[in-house]
């Protein structure tokens, strides 16, 4: 009998400890930002520019976590007012937990592929991405990250590799690219190997050749701000940008991407990735996450002001996947605080939030494939033979 119970009992213990891995309790603050008010549906019309943002690892909680933290159980943040909102369904090729250079993939190139492949198929071809056909169509683009600018995400819009980890490779196949705006951490994969905090493995100065082909280069936000070039590289972190004190911060470099890119007559495609509320979801860290919430709510507000203003731009805000199974159950003090629970430090296959504003936006209400994401931007914004293997 003494046995059974013992037994019985580190089940359930067993049990207890598979269910809820990990928590730690976040405050809520007083509701500020209480006017929901959506931000007006767009007259339907023609697309000339489009800025993706993705929040890599962000799912419901994530942004939830932020609200409670910066506006409060009854605020809105700002990707919050935006008019219509989708859900996507994030599963790769070969599994259904993606990783972010499959889930960004699926949205660049509207293909499956599997983990860890950057705009490059199972079967070793390359696909055309969104980026590549509107430098075809004579559009500007950028890519803006707080990661490397050659980590998974922004390097499945422009570059073409086996391996996510080939991010000096990467790095060289930017110069070929025609993008006119990086900017993000990762300096690492663009200096010589005599050079500190280098990780190449070669001479090559990768900083000088984009000098040499017409960039701006700039390493903080001083100079960022200063440059007048109509291309730009911006390495502000050998690795990932800081998080804790973050500058130039996601608002002021996606502010700075649309000073450059709205030039353009023909109009721009960005790509603006809040890269590490995954690393925070990795770390199970709700404070992280919130920091890097809070630093994409702001560059999403700059980016729906500049579309506000401009009225021919589409923003779409969703996420790759979401990361570290973050939850809450209980509020241990009434509304004054939040109990958080994580159950991995890995992705999961929960399907994402999409937020969407700008001409024709409700076409991406409801349920899609996060393939189906990159295939209607490229309907609607006219761009031609997509989704396409790269010949
Ligand atoms: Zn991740």
């Amino acid at each position: 009998m003494k046995k059974t119970l013992v037994l019985i009992a580190s089940i359930f213990l067993i049990n207890c400890q598979m269910i809820a891995q990990k928590s730690e309790t976040i405050a809520v603050i007083e509701s500020k930002n209480v006017n929901q008010a959506k931000l007006p549906l767009v007259e339907d019309g023609p697309i000339k520019n489009v800025i993706l943002i993705i929040g890599d690892g962000t799912g419901l909680a994530q942004i939830t976590t932020g609200q409670y933290s910066l506006v409060g159980a009854d605020g809105f943040l700002t990707l919050q007012r935006m008019p219509v909102t989708g859900i996507v369904r994030t599963h790769a090729a070969n599994t259904l937990i993606t990783d972010s250079a499959a889930g960004a993939t699926a949205y660049s190139c509207g293909k499956k592929t599997d983990n860890g492949k950057v705009a490059w198929l199972p079967d070793g071809r390359s696909c055309k991405t969104l980026l590549e056909i509107a430098e075809e169509l004579g559009k500007s683009t950028g890519l803006v990250a707080t990661s490397t600018i050659t980590h998974a995400t922004p390097a499945s819009f422009a570059a073409h590799v086996e391996s996510r980890g080939m991010q000096t490779t990467i790095a060289e196949q930017y110069l070929d690219s025609g993008v006119e705006v990086f900017l993000g951490g990762g300096k690492e994969f663009f200096i010589p190997q005599d050079q500190e905090g280098s990780s190449r493995k070669d001479d090559r100065n990768l900083v000088e050749e984009f000098k040499a082909s017409g960039y701006g280069y700039v390493e903080n936000v001083q100079e960022m701000k200063e440059n007048d070039a109509d291309r730009i590289l911006g390495l502000f972190a050998d690795k990932g940008m800081p998080s804790e004190v973050r500058t130039p911060t996601l608002s002021e470099m996606t502010d700075k991407a649309l000073e450059i890119l709205s030039a353009n007559e023909e109009g721009f495609f960005l790509m603006v990735e809040a890269s590490q509320i995954d690393w925070g979801g990795h770390e199970n860290n709700a404070e992280y996450v919130i920091r890097e919430v809070k630093d994409l709510d702001a560059a999403v507000k700059t980016a729906l002001d500049f579309a506000q203003e401009d009225g021919e731009t589409l923003v779409i805000v969703t996420a790759d996947h979401e990361t570290g199974g973050m939850t809450f159950q209980k509020s241990p003090s009434g509304t004054k605080e939040l109990e958080i629970f994580w159950t991995t430090d890995y992705h999961t296959g929960i399907p994402t939030p999409l937020m969407a504003y700008g001409p024709h936006a409700m076409r991406f209400s409801g349920w899609h494939d996060n393939t189906a994401i990159g295939i209607l931007i490229a309907e609607l914004a006219g761009y031609p033979g997509f989704p396409a293997i790269l010949e």
